[in-house]
């Protein structure tokens, strides 16, 4: 009776092991593929982010931590068109899990859509302009949803053994989805054809897709803090162009966007940006909510 128990238990126990070993683990460089991959993946995965949404993810240090968890993983997803090349060849690198370095198990979103902004030639002279294009694709819905299925494909060719379930669950995002950009775009139809201050530029995808027009950069060129020369030329612009709002992310420092605010009048927004920049944004779709109401707000 006793070994009997025993057995049972031990088997009980090892099934647990496995199942949950069985776990594909998902390592994402952004919030919002960590929370893309939790959506398609449900229990059949284990996230890691590498970063918050209170980060600026063009500058992250490959700390150990990070490198640790990419050797575990099965499956690296990160936006690409080198947002992340001060960091995630390094990462990988040091990381040194075959697994991941390349194929199925290296996952690029910007690879699975057209960028914006992509140069037709490289010119030097132009500074910090990056080839694939403006990286910052994850505020338009529906390269979103490319992206989606494209990762959806890629679990299943991961875990093979999921596969069925995957498809059952990218069907019912996709369906929440569609839904959902149905809503926004009827919410946003007022923000169509009003102008937009930004910060850094990163905003184009959203904009293009609400019909917002972007009429200045707080940053001059990606990267470059603004001299006050360059500042003093965006109070001209606003006072002629008036936009609505001068939106940034809020992981940014606020110093340049309250500045021009003070001096004319148009509210500085801060918006989410990617997934847990504030107690709304908690998933992809709060994400979506939380920054149209944001823009809404300012234009009223
Ligand atoms: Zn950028």
């Amino acid at each position: 009776m006793k070994l009997r128990y025993l057995i049972a238990f031990s088997l009980a126990a090892l099934f647990a092991a496995t199942s949950a070993d069985a776990k594909i683990r998902v390592f994402a460089c952004e919030p919002e593929w960590g929370a893309l991959a939790q959506e398609l993946g449900g229990d059949a995965v284990e996230v890691d982010v590498a970063t918050s949404a209170l980060q600026d993810v063009h500058q992250i240090e490959a700390k150990p931590s990070l490198i640790a968890k990419v050797r575990r993983a099965d499956l690296v997803a990160c936006t690409g068109a080198d947002l992340e090349v001060g960091w995630l060849p390094q990462l990988m690198r040091q990381a040194g899990n075959a697994k991941v370095a390349s194929g199925p198990g290296y996952f690029l979103a910007a690879s699975q859509v057209t960028t914006l902004e992509k140069p037709a030639k490289l010119d030097r002279a132009a500074g910090d302009v990056h080839p694939d294009g403006n990286p910052h694709i994850q505020m338009d819905p529906y390269r979103i949803l490319k992206v989606a299925k494209a990762l959806s494909a890629r679990l299943a060719e991961v875990d093979a053994a999921n596969a069925a379930s995957y498809a059952t669950r990218m069907a019912a995002f996709e369906g929440r989805w569609n839904a959902a950009i149905k809503r926004w775009e009827a919410k946003a139809a007022p923000l169509k054809g009003q102008r937009i201050v930004v910060q850094h530029n990163s905003w184009i995808y959203l904009t293009k897709w609400l019909g917002i027009e972007q009429v200045g950069a707080l940053e001059p060129k990606p990267g470059v803090p603004p001299t006050s020369a360059y500042l003093a030329s965006m109070v001209a612009t606003v006072k002629e162009k008036k936009p609505f709002a001068v939106i940034r992310a809020a992981y940014q420092d606020p110093k340049a966007s309250k500045w021009l605010s003070e001096r004319t009048g148009v509210p500085a927004v801060a918006l989410p940006f990617t997934v847990g920049a504030d107690a709304k944004s908690q998933d992809l779709f709060a994400l979506f909510d939380s920054t149209i109401d944001a823009l809404l707000g300012a234009g009223k």
